[in-house]
Parts: structure tokens; sequence; C-alpha cells
């Protein structure tokens, strides 16, 4: 579903990311975790074509986004972007938040709209705040929300870049449980996130990133199984996360 094929980049003379490989299938879930810095934002940006990158490439369920002849708004439209900072529109409903895009980028009626983002918000257990305004509510709500409105445009992945880290600790499993709760309904996920009690529960695959490269790639149970055996580099960095 996806695959990122050596992927460069560059911030001028700073190389953020040095040659990157990995593969999501339909239906994994995998984990991105290394320290800050190590260009996984940079990375899962480049994955819906908020970045652009120099060399190599990457495919998104057959579409390439390094061919200059991609039309890159429909390409994201097709994937989920989740962020730290939910970024949902605040001068607009949760009901708006939850149709704009679908009426504007699909072209959705908006019954249809409404009816699809209002099914959503019930499964993010938020029904009953539809006609508020994000400011209304707490981070753990407004980050549900933010899940409900990338689910709306019937994504064919999901991105998310560190969902609970803004949080205080008491919101943190509400937006967790969301995110199981969509790995195991089988959603393909690429996950950057420093939760490890969430990926022991739902990763396929955990990465490692260090200095904007991928150190580490590899199944759950060896990531977990057998700490020893990984890079240094990892190692270190579990020993404070862990
Ligand atoms: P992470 O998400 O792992 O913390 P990022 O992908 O955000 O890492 O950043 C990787 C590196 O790229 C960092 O050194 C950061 O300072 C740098 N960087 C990120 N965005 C920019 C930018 N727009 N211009 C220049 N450098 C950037
Ligand atoms: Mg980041």
């Amino acid at each position: 579903m996806i695959s990122i094929q050596n992927v460069n980049k560059w911030y001028g003379d700073f190389q953020v990311l040095t040659d990157c490989s990995t593969e999501v299938k339909k239906g994994e879930v995998v984990v991105v975790c290394g320290p800050s810095g190590s260009g996984k934002s940079t990375l899962i940006k480049c994955v819906n074509a908020l970045e652009p990158f120099q060399k190599g490439d990457i495919v998104v369920d057959g579409t390439s986004v390094a061919n200059p002849k991609t039309n890159l708004p429909k390409l994201r439209s097709r994937v989920g972007m989740v962020f730290q900072h939910f970024e949902l529109f605040p001068h607009l409903s949760i009901t708006e938040n939850l149709t704009i895009a679908q009426t504007k980028v699909l072209g959705r009626g908006k019954d249809e709209a409404i009816e699809k983002g209002l099914a959503l918000l019930d499964r993010v257990g938020l029904k009953a705040h539809a006609h508020k305004h994000p400011g209304q509510l707490s981070g753990g709500q407004q980050q549900r929300v933010a899940i409900a409105r990338a689910l709306a445009m019937d994504p064919v992945v999901m991105l998310f870049d560190e969902p609970t880290s803004a949080l205080d600790p008491e919101m943190v499993n509400e937006v967790l449980d969301v995110m199981v709760q969509l790995a195991q309904e089988g959603m393909t996920m690429m996950c950057v996130t420093h939760e490890m009690g969430f990926a022991r529960k739902v990763a396929n695959r955990v990465i490692f990133m260090d200095k904007g490269q991928i150190v580490e790639d590899c199944d759950k149970e060896a990531f977990f199984g057998d700490i020893n055996a990984r890079s240094e580099r990892a190692q270190q960095f579990l020993a404070k996360i862990l």
C-alpha cells in the first residue's frame, strides 16, 4: 500500500533523509519511533506529498508521489493524516470540520457528508458534541474529531504523527483506543509514536529512525523480543522510553 524507495531529502545543505526504504502492506500497522529530530515527521509528510523530496520515490496504492504527472491533491485526499496539534478549523463547528473536505474535495452532497461525519463522530464517542466548536472540547476529544475527520475521506491509509504527545496523560488512552480499534478493523496505518504499549498491542512492524536513516525495520516480535539484538542506537533510545 505504501512503498518508500530510497528517499533522500535535503533542506538546503542539510540532508534530513538518507536512503529511506520500507514498505507497508495493506492492513499493516507500522510504528515509527526514534529521537527528536531524526526525520520521522519529514518522512511521514513525504508519504502524502506535504514535503517534497529530491531523490527516490514513494508509491501509495499504485500512485507515485515523485511522478510530476500525479494529481497530488487527489492523492492527499486518499491519505488520512493526523497531527500532534489536531489542526481542526477553530472557527467551524465540529460538524463543519467533519464535512467541509467531503463536500469541497470529494464533491459529496451536504446531507451525505453530514450523515457520514456524524456516524464517524459517533464511532469516536463524540456524537453529542457535533454542534460545538473545537475550543469547547478537551485535547483528547479534539484529536478524536481529527481522526474522524480524516476517516470521513475514506482514506486507503492513515498516517499519524505523534497524535498523543501534546495531550495531558489522562487523555492519551481515549485516543489510543480509537487507533487500536482502527488497526483491528484492518486499516493500513503508519504511526509515528513513542507509545510502545500501542506498538506492542497492534503494530506488525516497528521502524527506528536516527539521523535521517531507517536504522531498524523489523517485526514487532523481533523488535521487542530481544532488545540486545537491536542496534546500539536503538537500544540507547529504548532504554529511555521503555
Ligand atoms: P522528528 O519528527 O523525528 O523530530 P523532523 O522530521 O521534524 O524530525 O526533523 C528532522 C530534521 O530536519 C531536524 O533536524 C529539523 O530541525 C530539520 N527540519 C525540519 N523541518 C525543517 C525545515 N522546514 N527547514 C529546515 N530544517 C528542517
Ligand atoms: Mg516529529
